[in-house]
């Protein structure tokens, strides 16, 4: 493939640096450390590209998809981690080749509206947020942004809205997240791409298969995103040249090879990465649902961040606005919310005084506690320290491809395009 086929493969996903042995691919027995979507989704592409090869997956738990799970009580359906997946190719190849298209359906367009809590206003994100920025204070940061290394803080010179962003996606502040990280083509990290950007958005545009996204849409799973999880499974054990082992914790890349009589060339690492000193943050995930009359001042949209570090909670995302499928009763909403543990002690009363203050003063007709998720941290300097880091192994997941769904699954692409 030539440099401007991979780069309308994969896209902005260029500029991110692949952390794998060109040793792993003449590996004729393959181990994949962790079942999340990284280690399921490398382990597809490197059994479907390789068939001779033999590719053993290992996940500590006794079931797979890692972070990614979706409650379900009656009719309400609610994911604990991510709920619907931004535009790339990668991702919807992916769909395809797993027959999942007829589940697959693009966001409603009357949910697209997001907005941020600025003091006690709601303030509609938009290209006019740049006014509140500032275009020319924002250039000024974009442009010291290129010399590398900053934080997101640094290249969004607007306190709380640079706050939003990162706690929505990362669940921490924006002065402990790597621009180059988060948003490696603004700050211009890596390779640069051989065509104009406009012409690149074009082509890729052009290969996208069942259906081509509209701008800043998402689309999701009927059944929630574990579907997505379920049907790889159901594709990784029929396929003959994979096993599935779980309920196996790996203590490390080297005693995996002992275990299995391979060198260290043959290990792909997806689950968290091994670093003692690599801080996580943990934030607590709730279901609220009312009634239609109970929220009908509440406007149709994505939802709402919130950086207000008063509020315990950072984020209220519209659930039922946002699917195509259905996520509540007939006649009910469901909202979902964030709750980082940074910012909330445990009290739930208080995550109720929030909603009523927020949401509603009426009582949900549901209200449950989800559990805690763990997100990675990724500090400024973190993309790189990436880029410059010897490996032992080979490494992927979402602790060094990107945060999201399309990044780990665009990395499975890349890692099996070496064999
Ligand atoms: C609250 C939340 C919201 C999110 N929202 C979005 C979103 O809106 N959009 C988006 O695109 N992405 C979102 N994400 C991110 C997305 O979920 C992740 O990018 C993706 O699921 C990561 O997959 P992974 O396989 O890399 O990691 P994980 O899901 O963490 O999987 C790692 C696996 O390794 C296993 N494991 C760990 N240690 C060992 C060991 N020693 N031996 C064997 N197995 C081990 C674990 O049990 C786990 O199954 C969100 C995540 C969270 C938590």
């Amino acid at each position: 493939m030539s440099d401007v086929e991979h780069w309308i493969r994969h896209g902005v996903e260029m500029r991110r640096p692949l952390l794998v042995k060109q040793s792993l691919s003449q590996s004729e027995k393959v181990i994949i450390v962790g079942g999340g979507l990284s280690g399921m989704s490398c382990a597809y592409r490197i059994a479907q590209k390789r068939p001779s090869a033999e590719v053993i997956l290992i996940e500590k738990s006794e079931h797979l998809g890692g972070v990614i799970s979706t409650w379900t009580e009656e009719e309400w359906v609610c994911d604990l981690a991510v709920n619907a997946t931004r535009a790339h190719p990668a991702f919807w190849r992916l769909v395809k080749d797993l027959n999942l298209s007829k589940q697959f359906q693009p966001s409603r367009p009357r949910a697209k509206s997001r907005w941020v809590l600025l003091g006690e206003k709601r303030h509609r994100l938009s290209p006019f947020t740049l006014f509140k920025i500032g275009p020319l204070r924002l250039l000024r940061a974009i442009r010291g942004g290129r010399k590398g290394g900053v934080s997101v803080a640094q290249l969004l010179p607007h306190k709380q809205i640079a706050d939003a962003l990162t706690l929505g996606i990362v669940n921490t502040t924006s002065e402990h997240v790597d621009a180059d990280f988060l948003m490696p083509s603004m700050t211009r990290f890596g390779p640069i791409p051989p065509l104009k950007n406009s012409r690149l958005k074009k082509q890729i545009k052009a290969t996208y298969p069942l259906f081509t996204p509209k701008k800043g849409a998402v689309a999701s799973f009927e059944g929630g995103m574990y579907s997505l999880i379920d049907a790889l499974q159901n594709q990784l054990e029929s396929m003959e040249n994979v096993t599935v082992i779980t309920g196996q914790s790996a203590e490390s890349p080297q005693s995996v090879a002992s275990q299995f009589d391979v060198s260290l060339d043959s290990i792909l690492w997806t689950a968290p990465v091994l670093e003692t000193d690599r801080e996580l943050t943990k934030l607590s995930v709730f279901a609220v649902g009312y009634r239609n009359e109970d929220v009908a001042h509440i406007d149709y949209g994505y939802g709402t961040l919130i950086p207000d570090a008063s509020i315990p909670i950072s984020g209220i995302l519209h659930e039922s606005d946002l699917h195509h499928s259905q996520r509540a009763p007939e006649g009910h909403r469901l909202f979902r919310i964030m709750a980082p543990h940074a910012r909330w002690d445990g009290d739930e009363s208080k995550i109720e005084e929030s909603i009523e203050r927020l949401l509603s003063g009426k009582k949900p007709v549901i209200f449950r506690n989800l559990g805690v998720q763990t997100i990675p941290t990724y500090p400024p300097g973190y993309m790189q320290g990436l880029s410059q880091k010897s490996i032992d192994c080979s490494y992927a997941g979402w602790g060094v491809s990107g945060v999201s769904i399309t990044h780990v699954v665009d990395e499975a692409e890349r890692v099996a395009e070496l064999f």
